[in-house]
Order: C-alpha cells, then sequence, then structure tokens
C-alpha cells in the first residue's frame, strides 16, 4: 500500500519558484583527523557572546512562553538614539534579509525590476525572484567593485528597487563616498536605494561612505544594518532599516508579525550597551584582516581590497580545488561556482592555517 505521504505533489505552486536558487548556507566545520576544524565559511564572529548579553537572554528565556513585543519598542527607541534617528524611520525584522524581505515586498510586483550588483550577496535573487519581480544583476568590475555606472545606466520605467551592498559580499570592496553620491543623485526619486551595510564596523576605508547622510539627504535611500556580524548575534536573527516614514511604515506592514523574537530584543540591546567592550573585537579581527592580507599580499596574490571580516580569492576555475585544499587544512571556506572562494577572518590560529594553506598553493600552482 502507498503511504499517503509518498503520493506525487499536484497542488499549485507559483511558476516563479522554478527560477529561484536555493540559498546555500555556508558548511559547517570539518577537518581530516588531527587537524583542527574551523568554519569560516559564514563571515560569523568567531568570538563567544559577551557574559553581560548571554546574562540578559538566560534572563528573558525564562519568559518564552510569552510572545515578544510585536512593535519591537525598547530595541526601536536604542536604537533611534544610537543612531540620532527619529524612532518612526526605524523598521525591524528577523535578520537583515528579514527586513530585505519586508522592503521587497513593500516596492516590487509582478513584472518590476530589481538592479543590484553581481557577484553580491546570494539572498538577493532570491528575494527578487519570490517577489515576481525581474532581477537585474550588473557585473562587477575586475577589481570586485560596484560599476555604478552601469547600474546606472540599466535604470529603466519599471525599476522599483537598487541593492548596493557596502562592502560587497564576497568580494570585499566598499564603495566611495563621492560616486555613491553622485549615483544616488542620478536615481529617480521613486526608485528605492537600499544601502546595505551589514559589515560597516569593520570598515577602515578613507572614503566609505556616510550611508545615514545618503539617507538623511534622500528620501528614497534606506540604510540596512543587522546585529549578526560585529554584534555577534547570528544566531538570534535581528536587522534592521532605517528609512523615510512612508517606506519605514510599509516595511511594519510587511513584516511578519512578531518576526523579531524576545531574546534577539533584549540581545540587541545589550549589544548596544557593550558596543565598547564589542569594539575591541572588532578591532581585533581587523587587525587580524591587516595581517592576513598583508601575509598573502608578500606571497603574490592579488586580491580584491577587503572592508569586511573576510578575503575574497578570485580563483575561477580553480576555485573548488583551492577550497578542497582549505577542508583538507581544517578550514570549511565558502566557493562560487567557478568565480572565487570567501574566507572568514577569524581567530588567529584559523588565519595562520589560511596563511598556510595560500603560501602552500602558491607553490603547487
Ligand atoms: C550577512 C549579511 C547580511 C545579514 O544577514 P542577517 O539576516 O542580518 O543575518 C546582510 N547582508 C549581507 C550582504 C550579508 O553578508
Amino acid at each position: 500500500m502507498t503511504e499517503p505521504g509518498s503520493c506525487a505533489a499536484s497542488v499549485h505552486l507559483r511558476s516563479v519558484l522554478e527560477g529561484v536558487p536555493a540559498y546555500t548556507p555556508g558548511k559547517p566545520a570539518s577537518a581530516p583527523a588531527g587537524v583542527t576544524a574551523y568554519k569560516i565559511s559564514s563571515n560569523e564572529n568567531p568570538y563567544p557572546p559577551l557574559p553581560s548579553v548571554l546574562e540578559t537572554v538566560r534572563e528573558a528565556a525564562g519568559e518564552m512562553n510569552r510572545y515578544p513585543d510585536m512593535a519591537v519598542t525598547a530595541l526601536t527607541e536604542r536604537l533611534a538614539r544610537h543612531l540620532d534617528v527619529p524612532a518612526e524611520r526605524i523598521a525591524t525584522g528577523p535578520g537583515s534579509v528579514g527586513v530585505l524581505g519586508q522592503i521587497v515586498a513593500a516596492t516590487c510586483e509582478n513584472g518590476d525590476e530589481v538592479i543590484f550588483a553581481w557577484r553580491s550577496f546570494e539572498a538577493y535573487p532570491i528575494l527578487v525572484q519570490l517577489s515576481g519581480a525581474r532581477a537585474v544583476p550588473v557585473p562587477l568590475t575586475a577589481t570586485g567593485r560596484h560599476d555604478l555606472a552601469a547600474m546606472a545606466a540599466a535604470i529603466t520605467d519599471t525599476t522599483r528597487l537598487i541593492l548596493v551592498c557596502t562592502p560587497n559580499n564576497p568580494t570585499g570592496p566598499s564603495v566611495g563616498h563621492e560616486e555613491l553620491a553622485a549615483f544616488i543623485a542620478a536615481v529617480p526619486p521613486t526608485v528605492t536605494v537600499v544601502l546595505d551595510e551589514a559589515y560597516l564596523e569593520f570598515v577602515t576605508a578613507a572614503d566609505a561612505p556616510d550611508c545615514l547622510a545618503l539617507h538623511r539627504a534622500h528620501p528614497n535611500v534606506v540604510v540596512l544594518r543587522t546585529f549578526s556580524k560585529a554584534y555577534g548575534l547570528a544566531g538570534l536573527r535581528v536587522g534592521y532599516a532605517v528609512a523615510h516614514p512612508p517606506l519605514a511604515a510599509a516595511l511594519r506592514k510587511t513584516a511578519i508579525p512578531f518576526g523579531v523574537n524576545s531574546l534577539a530584543q533584549v540581545a540587541a540591546i545589550a549589544s548596544l550597551d557593550a558596543w565598547d567592550e564589542l569594539r575591541e573585537r572588532v578591532s581585533a579581527l581587523v587587525a587580524e584582516r591587516a595581517r592576513v592580507v598583508a601575509a598573502l599580499t608578500a606571497q603574490g596574490w592579488e586580491l580584491p581590497d577587503t572592508q569586511a571580516n573576510f578575503v575574497y580569492f578570485p580563483m575561477g576555475e580553480q576555485s573548488g580545488a583551492f577550497a578542497a585544499a582549505c577542508q583538507e587544512a581544517g578550514l570549511t571556506v565558502r566557493p562560487y561556482g567557478s568565480d572565487g572562494v570567501r574566507a572568514t577572518i577569524a581567530e588567529p590560529a584559523a588565519n595562520d592555517a589560511l596563511i598556510a594553506v595560500c603560501a602552500a598553493w602558491r607553490q603547487t600552482h
């Protein structure tokens, strides 16, 4: 007899799903026997939670039978103070990926166009295509930078949304403030521009954009930020947008009710309170990034300028083989087909292992 669950599915599914790629998460750590395993595939913060943040979460866990504050009131007010913007401009969500889903749902429908650089964050084409809108990927330059002129040239009457990832995941460069300001000035005011600053806290470039200033100056500019990377809360899922009131209100409408859980809400507040401590960790990671980049440059590697907590190897067809060599050394990295490989800057021992794999690779290739 056939089990009911094994019948071929006959329910109607939206045709757009056929073209939607599945999200490929960073693989978990694994290593050959006797080799220390490091997961450097998801740009996570390698440090464990701060004791003060963990204690706040432990306390809140005692009330997990209750729904969270749906309006995320305390965190929204804390963020408004932290950023010096009115609270009505803050919209939160389950990770900045969740908030981006809210932005797409608020701005796009069937047949609309969304422009983003490519290769960039892999959630972009997924969220755009799910909405029924058309993804318009614009190739990065040879040095892994956004080609803002080409992105401006791609704008049409049906463009509703433009995503700028600065610094760009997975290649690493941030866009320049002046070029971004000029780009935004050329975008029609009805088109929403999202500035995804997931790695903001790691940026040291002198010409890095002041995205909040661009938001203040332009009603169509939205800043997107997360607690997942520098703040080390990836597992709790909380991010936010800073948007002008009409769009911010729309983002609250398109949010999944109670999407930001109660532990995430208190952990984000505690992390903002503990920023001085967290900032030291971010500084340590930025120093490690400089050490890794200097070592790789001395080995002869020519890599895109990274402003984030990762380095990108544009290996082309050798990407798979290079990722396998890293895996042999206990380093689980993130390969992107035949484009390149991304490796997260983590604790010094993991970074040492990465430097060693890269040295060995250059001697044999
Ligand atoms: C990691 C990342 C995010 C953050 O995702 P969360 O949903 O907040 O964890 C957003 N944008 C980019 C480009 C990222 O790399």
